[in-house]
């Protein structure tokens, strides 16, 4: 069995390894970060977790909801096996009697793997070749500092310069498309005008959970409110890299974004 990537609704069957008796195969940031996330309990919240939610400015409210959801990612997983055969990078896989080569992308996951078969001209792409919807790439408070955004864009345009143009796209979500250069374009423009947005924005001091309007068009409701700051945050950043922005943390500890 191959997973693509960590999240639970692409590896939540995956522990079924252990009772067929077969390999699971999946990159290896993948496999340790689902192993970690998966081992958390409900109890125990970390105060460092906290912190940084707060320094996003969240209120007392929403901290609590965060202590409440805490450890749901091990109760919608089956226990992974021991151990796994690592994919990496490049390396070709005999699936039947096709070779498919490894391509592994970041900034939705660590090691997000994707399968392309040059003799079916088609690409197994996973949430890393979405046909509509842009896949989350958000900072976690298990690196509070990374810049997943970079990693990300910079994932899109190597796809873009490896891969043919006429391939037929297999998603993990939505329909199958053809047109995968586009699509890596219209991903990395959709992410510079975000940016371009969050700057303006930033003209004033913000937090992150004030910059949704330049993400998002549609209001961010309670299920998505968690998602959207790691998102904003993932923009904030960027920009902060780029030495758009700069921030400043007040005596509660919440950060204020503003225009470098
Ligand atoms: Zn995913
Ligand atoms: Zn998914």
């Amino acid at each position: 069995m191959i997973a693509t990537h960590l999240h639970t609704d692409h590896t939540g069957l995956a522990g079924c390894t252990r009772e067929w008796d077969c390999e699971l195969w999946m990159s290896r940031s993948d496999f340790y970060m689902c192993k970690v996330m998966a081992a958390d309990g409900p109890s125990d919240v970390p105060e460092d977790a906290i912190r940084f939610y707060r320094r996003a400015g969240f209120t007392e409210d929403r901290l609590d909801r965060y202590r409440q959801r805490f450890g749901i990612f091990g109760a919608n997983i089956a226990p992974l096996p021991a151990g796994y055969r690592r994919i990496n990078d490049g390396q070709y896989l005999e699936v039947g009697d096709r070779e498919w080569r490894v391509l592994i992308g970041h900034g939705h996951a660590p090691e997000h793997v994707c399968l392309y078969c040059p003799a079916l001209k088609l690409i197994i792409g996973g949430d890393q070749l979405l046909p509509k919807i842009t896949p989350n790439v958000s900072v976690q408070p298990s690196e509070p500092h990374a810049n997943p955004l970079k990693e990300w864009i910079t994932s899109c345009a190597r796809f873009r310069e490896l891969l043919p143009p006429n391939l037929l796209v297999l998603p993990a979500h939505e329909s199958l498309y053809e047109g995968v250069h586009e699509r890596l374009t219209a991903l990395i423009d959709w992410h510079e005008v975000a940016l371009e947005k969050l700057y303006d924005l930033c003209g004033t001091p913000q937090r992150a959970v004030d910059v949704f309007p330049a993400l998002f068009k549609s209001e961010i409701n309670e299920g998505s409110f968690f998602p959207a700051t790691g998102e904003s945050l993932a923009h904030l950043h960027c920009a902060l890299e780029r030495r758009w922005l700069t921030v400043e943390e007040d005596d509660n500890g919440v950060a204020w974004w503003r225009q470098a």
